[in-house]
């Protein structure tokens, strides 16, 4: 799995069903298929299934934002893994705006988590530190606590079907973007642990992305560091042109666009 880059574009609460639709149409011209980059978009709720409808699943995947953990239920307002089965392929777990401005835990992050892995959904599991807890020098064990927290009940078999994306909570939408020896020790503390619970093999399988104000100039920088899989976009997503350069930059050979 590690051998393909994987680029994620977190469209957040942007793009109406008729904008979704035309980027896709963009994004389709731009990019090609190729059998080393995954692509994945993360529509709102509301897009996803006439998406769904319209995507070629060999040149994109479609993700999630969020999920509820529940399978059914007198939950107003919240959507399952099991509707959601067979309409995505990956879900967002723990965004740190979900950690930060609803409020999630860890133990809904855990319970998600498990939510995905049992409806055939691959969950991303965002983690990363706040800008006080960077400046008190405790990436680390936010990181490790985000690590236990989200996957406490996770076997070593559904751990093939995670993917760990670091996001420090002060890159994300500020422009303000980690540095690449920084990114570089979060992924080594990232494995060292993820080795720790769940052995050598896990460590060097498990799929890592950096997400954090990345743009098609930075992508490159971040692509190239040892250990990192893949990007998770946010911003830089929301424009098919430049989303299309930054999945451009995660392919290997040349020749890589349609046009
Ligand atoms: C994100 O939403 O996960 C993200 C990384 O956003 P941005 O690229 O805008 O910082």
């Amino acid at each position: 799995m590690r051998d393909k880059k994987l680029i994620v574009g977190n469209w957040k609460m942007n793009l109406n069903t008729h904008e979704a639709s035309l980027y896709l149409h963009k994004l389709s011209d731009i990019i090609d298929v190729r059998r080393d980059v995954e692509v994945v978009l993360a529509p709102t709720l509301l897009t996803l299934q006439s998406l769904s409808l319209q995507v070629d699943r060999r040149q994109f995947k479609l993700a999630v934002q969020n999920l509820y953990w529940r399978d059914h239920g007198a939950f107003t307002g919240e959507v399952s893994a099991t509707q959601l089965r067979g309409v995505v392929d990956y879900a967002i777990i723990g965004h740190s705006e979900r950690r930060h401005i609803f409020h999630e835990t860890d133990k809904d992050t855990r319970n998600k988590i498990q939510a995905a892995i049992r409806n055939n959904i691959r969950p991303i599991l965002c983690i990363g530190e706040t800008a006080g807890e960077r400046a008190m020098g405790e990436t680390n064990d936010i990181i490790h606590d985000q690590l236990i927290g989200g996957l406490a009940n996770a076997t070593s078999e559904d751990l093939k079907d995670v993917t760990i994306a670091y996001e420090p909570v002060w890159a994300i939408g500020t422009g303000d973007n980690a540095l690449p020896d920084d990114v570089k020790k979060a992924v080594v503390a990232i494995r060292s642990q993820i080795k720790h619970l769940y052995g050598v093999n896990a460590s060097k399988e498990v799929r890592v992305l950096y997400g954090g104000s990345v743009t098609a100039d930075s992508a490159a920088d971040y692509l190239s560091i040892d250990g990192v899989d893949g990007l998770l976009v946010g911003g830089a997503s929301l424009d098919a042109y430049g989303f299309g350069e930054i999945v451009k930059k995660a392919h290997k050979g040349s020749a890589v666009a349609k046009k």
